[in-house]
């Protein structure tokens, strides 16, 4: 174990540089490896054991080539998710009462192994989801930030905590662990934020219950086995791969669950919120609800801005992961007098897009997640049509092998037409003129999200107007409004973007621990 002052402190880990050819190569031979392995068998793990699932099997394909299987995986039942519960129960008296330090050491090994074979998990995504390179490549770095990050902070919580003295006692504060929680994940970071929501409640001392994705059981297996590589006890994580509405929504209803950690829709969100509000049978305590939720993320783009690096890096937060993160940027915000010059550098470079399968080193843009992600976006770009936004680029499909959408942008969009208001999750840009930076900040705020946006401007008084009158979760000024990094932007949006958490902040462990307070008298 290492002692506390062997820790170094917090560094992100650096992204790969791909353009090396000995980068390259490492990872085109991860690649390979990876798909002649395919498909991964995954199964439930409970209580330490691999096991089969009561509901039969599942598999999930890749999008950008349906025909192939990338995981073959048991689904859990209801029965299974109870024994995952009780489980977790048991194996919480003892995790709880290990030092901080002691758990962490759990999560340090966990990266270091994790950052050796970083290319191996790396590939998995590119396969399962659709993640090019650098997209994969990025999510695993988060995932081993959420480790190093998480586990440097449990032994935070753990210090001496400041309090007022006073004569007569010795008052001390501890942060102790809530329980068994609940750890629903989606499928678009399916490394970084399944590691997040499960792996920081578990440093703070609590077991958690893990349902993940549905369309990506085969990364969440590689990071239980390692997990099981690195010895975590028995019950601290329970894996229960099976359906949402299933498995999902018993966890989410289970007297015994103390809490429940959720990044995805804002509808399934808000339905967790809901049920996760009652009561049920021999429940002792209120449901706590962590809820990341949905985005619909601008980028103001006002007169005196950059255009060239705002043209560069709207399209990088537009289209990267084909638009498929909550952070996007979906609504493009333009002020009038740029509007034209900007689409005319804006156009050309989303009609480049290399649009491909993201084994390829050269594809930019990969395929939707599935069919019915995809036909959503097909909906929205009629409804698009129907509201008489005019269709610059993109707007079919762009190949059968799989859930391919060509980058799509429309002009003349209102505040109120449906591809300004409705979160897409796709690579579709609703692009709205404005006449001033006060109808910029009023367009960018006219949203019932409140997660990412950026502002472009060079002007300071505007500049210092923007950071207070854009109500956004995370707001960047001059760079795009995606790629958040661990401990440097801690993440989490306001309003139908979740429950106000930030991701990879010093505030987040405090979600999943209690203070106790306890006074002596000295006499
Ligand atoms: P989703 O459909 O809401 O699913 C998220 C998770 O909830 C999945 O594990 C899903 O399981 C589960 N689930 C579905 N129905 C459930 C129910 N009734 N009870 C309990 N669990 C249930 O979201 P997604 O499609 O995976 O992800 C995309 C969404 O996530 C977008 O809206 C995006 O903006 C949001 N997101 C937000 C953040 C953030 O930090 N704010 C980050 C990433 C993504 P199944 O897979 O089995 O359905
Ligand atoms: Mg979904």
């Amino acid at each position: 174990m290492q002692t506390t002052s062997e820790i170094t402190p917090f560094v992100n880990e650096p992204f790969v540089d791909f353009s090396s050819e000995e980068n390259a190569s490492a990872f085109r031979a991860a690649l390979e490896k990876t798909e002649s392995s395919l498909p991964v068998i995954v199964r439930l793990h409970i209580d330490g054991e691999d096991c089969d699932g009561g509901a039969g099997t599942f598999e999930s394909t890749d999008p950008s080539m349906v025909s192939r299987v990338v995981a073959n995986s048991a689904k859990g039942n209801k029965e299974d998710a109870l024994r995952a519960v009780a489980g977790a129960h048991k194996a919480f008296g003892e995790w709880s009462r290990r030092s901080a330090a002691d758990r962490a050491e759990y999560l340090f090994k966990a990266a270091r192994i994790m950052r050796l074979r970083k290319h191996e998990f790396s590939a998995m995504m590119v396969y399962e989801v659709g993640k090019s390179w650098a997209e994969a490549d990025g999510d695993t770095a988060e995932a081993i930030d959420f480790l190093e990050f998480y586990a440097r902070e449990a032994l935070r919580w753990e210090r001496e905590q400041p309090l007022t003295r006073i004569p007569g006692e010795s008052n001390e504060l501890h942060y102790i662990p809530l329980g068994v929680g609940a750890a629903i994940p989606p499928w678009n970071f399916p490394l970084a934020i399944m590691v997040g929501v499960a792996m920081a409640p578990i440093a703070a001392g609590n077991c958690m219950v893990l349902k993940p994705a549905s369309d990506s059981p085969g990364i969440a297996s590689m990071f239980i086995d390692l997990m099981k590589e690195v010895g975590l006890p028995a019950g601290v994580l329970q894996f229960v791969p099976g359906s949402g509405s299933d498995v999902g929504n018993l966890l989410v209803e289970h007297p015994q669950i103390r809490f429940i950690n959720f990044t995805g829709s804002m509808e399934v969100g808000k339905g967790i919120y809901e049920k996760a509000g009652k009561t049920g049978e021999g429940q002792i305590w209120l449901k706590r609800v962590i809820a990341e939720m949905g985005g619909k993320d601008f980028m103001l783009i006002d007169e005196d801005a950059d255009i060239d690096k705002a043209v560069q890096q709207t399209y990088a937060a537009a289209f990267g992961f084909q638009g498929q993160k909550c952070s996007a940027c979906s609504r493009l915000i333009l002020h009038e007098s740029i509007h034209d010059q900007f689409m005319e550098k804006f156009l050309p470079l989303v009609e480049a897009t290399t649009v491909g399968h993201p084994s390829e080193q050269k594809n930019f843009l990969a395929a939707m997640i599935n069919e019915s992600a995809m036909n959503d976006a097909l909906k929205g770009i009629e409804e698009a049509k129907k509201a008489g936004n005019t269709l610059v680029a993109g707007g079919e499909r762009a190949s059968e092998e799989g859930w391919y959408l060509q980058p799509t942008v429309f002009t003349g969009v209102g505040r109120n037409d449906y591809i300004f208001q409705t979160e897409l999750f796709a690579p579709v840009v609703a692009v709205h003129k404005v006449q001033s930076f006060e109808e910029g900040v009023e367009a960018a705020n006219d949203t019932i999200f409140g997660l990412t946006g950026s502002y472009f401007g060079k002007d300071e008084d505007k500049i210092a107007r923007a950071k207070i009158e854009l109500h956004a979760g995370n707001l960047y000024i001059n760079r795009k409004c995606t790629g958040a990094l661990v401990g440097a932007h801690p993440f989490g949006g306001f309003n139908m973007s979740g429950t106000d958490s930030k991701a990879g902040s010093r505030d987040y462990l405090g979600l999943f621990l209690q203070a106790k307070l306890v006074s002596r008298a000295n006499k």
